[in-house]
């Protein structure tokens, strides 16, 4: 059986996988510098059948950064509105911005049969824990401080103050590792990604598994 490669025919068998048209959900978090974003950008190019759901953000556009595609910007009093009409799986303030992500983007890629990848922070993930049982938790974890820092600083999108601010917040958020289900360590990019895929490969089987046996 070929589990790996990319396009494989048991990806593509999964995707539109068996499981009456509902994908699943994964939420992937990290802390800041985790190197989170590289693992799932490679993620895409070796799974198939998973897409990620695209979260509302107050934060400003960051250069290269496209409207849809990498994030919904919207104003603080336009996500308030979102927040009240209760449009939000989950939601959370992160660096002084809000972020969520609606219930409708993760149900318009379920309900094409493709898993939803949700990249949000810890807060986020408690909230969809709580909310959908269902949903599967990954925690990439950095090798340590020193490679996040560098990560962080070669990045370029936070001066020095805020690079100290992320691994302030970084200690806090490893404590919520033992929420998961899931713990990568990501000290070898293609190890991490690697595992990541074989999760998401076996939840499927999982998944599949259940369903049968419920029809039985
Ligand atoms: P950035 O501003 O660098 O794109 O993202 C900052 C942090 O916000 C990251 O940890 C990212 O995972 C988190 N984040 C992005 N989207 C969401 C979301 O929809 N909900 C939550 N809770 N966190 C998010």
């Amino acid at each position: 059986m070929v589990i790996f490669g990319k396009g494989s025919s048991l990806d593509h068998r999964f995707a539109d996988n068996g499981l009456s048209g509902m994908g699943l959900v994964f939420v992937i978090s990290s802390v800041s510098g985790g190197g989170k974003t590289t693992v799932i950008r490679d993620l895409m190019e070796v799974l198939t059948g998973i897409r990620m759901s695209v979260s509302h953000t107050t934060r400003k556009r960051r250069p290269g950064e496209l409207e849809g595609r990498d994030y919904y910007f919207l104003s603080e009093s336009s996500f308030k509105r979102m927040i009240d009409e209760g449009l939000f799986l989950e939601w959370a303030e992160v660096y002084g911005h809000y972020y969520g992500t609606s219930v409708a983007e993760v149900d318009s890629i379920t309900a094409k049969g493709l898993d939803a990848v949700l990249d949000i922070d810890v807060q986020g993930a408690m909230q969809v824990k709580k909310r959908r049982e269902d949903a599967i938790l990954i925690f990439i974890v950095p090798p340590g401080e020193e490679e996040q820092a560098r990560r962080l600083t070669k990045r370029g999108t936070e001066n020095e103050g805020e690079v100290e601010i992320r691994l302030k917040a970084a200690r806090r958020e490893l404590a919520f590792e033992n929420e998961y289900h899931y713990s990568v360590l990501n000290a070898e990019l293609r190890q991490a990604v690697g595992a990541v895929r074989c999760i998401m490969v076996a939840e499927r089987c999982r998944r599949k598994m259940k369903k049968e046996s419920e029809e039985e």
